[in-house]
């Protein structure tokens, strides 16, 4: 099979602000490339090095990399330690009033807790999980809101070696279900409901329906918080609520002090592609992950207020939100609610409000916002921003430029973020004040993190063109296995069909442009294949939102005979749905616009409007249904993730 293409080019360079790198944890280019060659040189002792530099650890480890039995790699393996501890206790030992998390609820409530409250509410839950039975390798369900109590019930998790695995809180009964029995979780950690938009959402009852379908026997107890005051319908055996299970439990919690492979968590994932996967995480590698990525990429410093909005259901969520910003000691906004209530400008409003400095967010979220009011952050006072983030699906060349000067007005490094809940942490992204940006490219690995792009034969995809994207060396913060199932491990991550079986393959495509930098060009699954073309899909997405009338775009294949496959696009547009003769004049813009951009052979050979794309409750798009759609077939897939399968019948 020949490569994929890359046929999108992007010319713009961001050179690095000066301002910013005098300041930056990462100082200059030389000292980047000494880090590369330092994990070249010697991998193991590198990453060793950063391990003893950044945890503290109550039993040293003897041993960095094992790679004995590959792809099962261990790290640190005779070390011991406790994640909680190292998120809150060393902290509190310097700086215990420091702000940890600035809440700020759906309706705009504000609370505050230092890292010495912090610790007191973890060990105190910590202590009520062990009265409840909760030992060191018990699997926790935890189906909450984007909150406090959350971060406190997963840090209470890492405290005692419980093995958490957090749901989203907008997934279905059906979805609590799935994880908790391939979990076989112990215990279920719930609120009454929670609010998001000025709705509220009864979580404890899709618990209560998760628990009424058999094969959740292994659950013996569900805690409920009590957020909205809504009605519960009460468990007399079962349920117990949170404030009892605090109830005169002791502020003082001593960690389990466990091995560094030890589960921290498990956390299935999202299923853009199919049916969840128990991404299972070690407690060291991890953490050190989290900590180095912290450092490098958001070049975190002391006084800075950080931001993410992911919500702790995914793994942005736990890496950059509960674990990696406690873990080096910053102080954080950690938001309940969504980016358009009350109004489409309550980002802009909050950083204003907040003074937050590093901001990271999804190009889900930038799109939908320049679509709602791309002109909104023009009333609000974001000059406290330094730096803006991206993740979770690759950023149009359009909305990066968008973010970058209409938030960042051209002084704050956008970081592009690429990783997966596989990875643990960032792989690929720029360091801030050292790495020249362009705009949809993810440029360079973290340094200490080997990245390629390979064709089947695992041989060296070279310049521009594209290919797998894989990840050469084992890393510290990587997936260790899937939760009860290796074989589905190795044959998901390390295909014999794709260099032999010999490296991680990420199921991304990418190309590399001559400043070495990445361009992921879409999953591997997505890849179309046009007249012996093989495409991905970003590009063509890109051209199409680089449209003044675009907002948002897919494109999948669907069968054709003599070319292979036709390009289908679904297309959302700033304003109106197009209708009539409006609808037919865009229609043939927008074919001529992608042949003008990218060449006559990514025109879509159809076009369909809609007011929204099918996507994760995550915000990815779900192309394999718009592969369906196009087909004219009836969507018979999996859609327990899908956020509005309402859309579904205006794309038909
Ligand atoms: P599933 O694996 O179940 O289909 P998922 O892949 O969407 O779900 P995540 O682990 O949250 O679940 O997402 C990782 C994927 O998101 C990457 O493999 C990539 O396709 C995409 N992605 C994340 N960040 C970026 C980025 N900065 N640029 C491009 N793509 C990204
Ligand atoms: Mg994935």
């Amino acid at each position: 099979m020949s490569n994929i293409q890359s046929v999108l080019s992007e010319n713009r360079v961001f050179p690095v602000n000066p301002e910013f790198t005098k300041q930056a944890n990462i100082k200059s280019e030389q000292e980047y490339q000494q880090m590369v060659a330092d994990a070249s040189n010697n991998y193991s002792g590198y990453w060793a090095n950063l391990a003893r530099q950044y945890i503290d650890w109550k039993a040293p480890f003897s041993k960095s990399l094992n790679d004995s039995n590959p792809p099962f790699y261990t790290w640190f393996e005779d070390g011991k330690l406790n994640v909680s501890y190292n998120c809150l206790d060393r902290h509190v030992a310097n700086n215990p009033h420091k702000t940890a998390i600035i809440f700020e609820s759906d309706a705009g409530h504000i609370e505050t807790v230092t890292y010495k409250e912090l610790l007191t509410k973890v060990s105190r839950f910590a202590n009520g999980l062990k009265s409840l039975g909760i030992v060191k390798g018990d699997r926790v369900i935890i189906y909450m809101p984007n909150s406090i109590e959350a971060i406190v019930a997963m840090q209470a998790c890492a405290r005692i070696g419980a093995i958490h695995s957090v749901v989203f809180g907008g997934f279905s009964a059906k979805a609590i279900h799935e994880r908790i029995h391939d979990a076989q979780a112990k215990l279920v950690i719930t609120s009454d409901a929670q609010k998001r938009g000025g709705k509220i959402f009864p979580l404890n009852q899709d618990v209560k329906e998760a628990l009424s379908l058999p094969g959740c026997e292994s659950v013996e107890k569900v805690v409920i918080h009590r957020r909205t005051g809504e009605k519960v319908e009460w468990d007399n055996k079962r349920d117990i609520w949170w404030h009892d299970v605090i109830k005169n439990q002791s502020d003082e919690c001593e960690p389990e002090w466990v091995e560094a492979e030890h589960p921290l968590f498990i956390l299935y994932t999202s299923g853009s592609t199919g049916t969840p996967k128990g991404v299972q995480h070690a407690s060291g590698g991890y953490l050190l992950g989290a900590i180095t990525t912290m450092k490098w990429v958001f070049d975190i410093k002391d006084d800075d207020i950080y931001w993410s909005t992911a919500d702790v259901g995914w793994i942005t969520g736990h890496t950059y939100l509960c674990y990696g910003p406690l873990a080096v000691g910053a102080t954080q906004i950690v938001f309940e609610g969504i980016p358009t209530f009350p109004a489409a400008d309550r980002f802009w409003r909050m950083i204003e409000t907040h003074k937050v400095t590093i901001f990271y967010t999804a190009p889900t979220a930038i799109r939908a916002l320049i679509k709602l009011g791309g002109d909104l952050p023009n009333n609000f006072d974001l000059s406290s921003l330094r730096l803006l983030g991206s993740v979770g699906e690759p950023i149009n060349p359009e909305a990066w430029m968008w973010y970058y000067e209409t938030i960042g007005k051209s002084k704050c490094p956008i970081v592009d973020t690429w990783w997966q809940t596989e990875t643990g942490s960032h792989i690929l992204a720029p360091i801030p004040g050292i790495t020249a940006l362009t705009p949809g490219s993810c440029t360079r690995s973290i340094p200490g993190i080997f990245v390629d792009i390979v064709d089947e034969a695992g041989n060296l995809v070279t310049d521009n063109n594209g290919g797998y994207l894989v990840i050469k060396k084992p890393f510290p913060s990587q997936i260790r296995t899937i939760w009860n199932n290796p074989e589905r491990f190795i044959k998901a991550y390390y295909p014999e069909d794709i260099a032999n079986g010999k490296y991680y393959v990420a199921g991304d495509s990418a190309s590399r442009d001559t400043m070495g930098y990445y361009h992921i060009l879409g999953r591997i699954d997505d890849v179309l294949n046009v007249s012996g073309h093989r495409l991905g899909t970003m590009e063509i997405e890109s051209a199409l939102v680089a449209h003044p009338g675009v907002a948002e775009a897919a494109v999948v294949g669907r069968p054709h005979d003599i070319k292979g496959e036709s390009i289908v696009a679904f297309v959302v547009c700033k304003g109106q749905l197009p209708t009539g003769s409006e609808k037919d004049f865009l229609i043939n813009e927008l074919r001529e616009w992608v042949a003008k951009e990218i060449g006559a052979l990514a025109k879509p050979d159809e076009i369909r409007f809609g007011e929204n794309l099918p996507k994760t409750r995550s915000g990815k798009i779900m192309r394999r249904l718009l592969r369906s759609l196009a087909k004219g077939e009836a969507i018979t897939q999996d859609i327990s993730t899908l956020e509005n399968p309402h859309i579904l019948d205006q794309l038909k």
